[in-house]
């Protein structure tokens, strides 16, 4: 088994005024500044992130966005840039969440488009897949997420791939409560990885793969036992900065 660190990143989707990310932000450092086995990531919104960057910088806790533009700059009312996520010290992106899939009509071609952008600009992309439940009753769910990962990572090079990570996000269990049994995990997390294998060979052994989808600090440490489970996006359970602490702590 490859020698992957784990990564927990928290996605707090559009909750928390810079007011109230300033104030996690203290209460979660304090419980965290010592864990060091891990990768602790913050996915804020926009907002945020600029507040949080005072709050964070040279801490253990890493910043990130959860979504961006595929362009550059330019006449895109609404959209958000690579090099303004670097300016507000973000080092990862949320990319393909499912809820911008379904709710805001992001295409794999989009994604992918986002996806090089981000490469190219020095940001970490967190691409997310995963299913809905009728795909996954139809027994198509592995299928349909290695296609999802394929269109996503089309043309990039092995050296820009080897700066992926992936989430696999089954939509059925997207703050439900129900979380996949381990074994799910484990299983398509392994078809991910076998897939990054075309694209890049034996380095796909070193892209962390992670889960989400209603992980809580009672259920880490089984996901995390998996071979190829590296982390976990974590929704509901990253917006408590006490609670989001013990998940960490869980999975360390
Ligand atoms: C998510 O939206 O990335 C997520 C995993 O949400 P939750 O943990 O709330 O299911």
């Amino acid at each position: 088994v490859a020698n992957r660190r784990h990564v927990i990143a928290g996605n707090w989707k559009m909750f928390k005024t810079v007011k109230e990310a300033e104030d996690y932000a203290v209460k979660f450092l304090e419980d965290v500044k010592n864990v060091t086995d891990l990768d602790i990531i913050l996915c804020a919104p926009f907002t945020a992130l600029y507040a949080l960057k005072n709050e964070l910088e040279e801490s253990v806790v890493h910043l990130g966005a959860q979504n961006m533009s595929w362009a550059d700059q330019g006449a895109y009312t609404g959209e958000i840039s690579a090099q303004m996520l670097l300016e507000a010290a973000c080092t990862y992106v949320i990319l393909g969440h499912s809820e911008r899939r379904e709710m805001f009509g992001e295409t794999d071609e989009a994604i992918a488009k986002k996806v090089r952008k981000a490469l190219e600009a020095g940001l970490t992309p967190i691409l997310c897949v995963g299913e809905n439940l009728s795909v996954r009753e139809a027994g198509k769910a592995v299928a349909q997420v290695q296609g999802q990962v394929a269109k996503a990572l089309e043309g990039i090079s092995p050296e820009d791939l080897s700066r992926v990570v992936v989430a696999y996000e089954p939509i059925w269990a997207i703050g439900t409560g129900k979380t996949a049994s381990s074994q799910d995990a484990q299983e398509m997390c392994a078809a991910i990885r076998f897939t990054l294998a075309r694209f890049m060979g034996t380095a796909s052994e070193k892209v962390p793969i992670l889960y989400g989808g209603s992980v809580k600090a009672d259920n880490i440490a089984e996901l995390l036992s998996e071979s190829d489970v590296d982390g976990a996006l974590v929704g509901g359970a990253s917006l408590d900065p006490q609670g989001f602490a013990k998940l960490i702590h869980n999975a360390a």
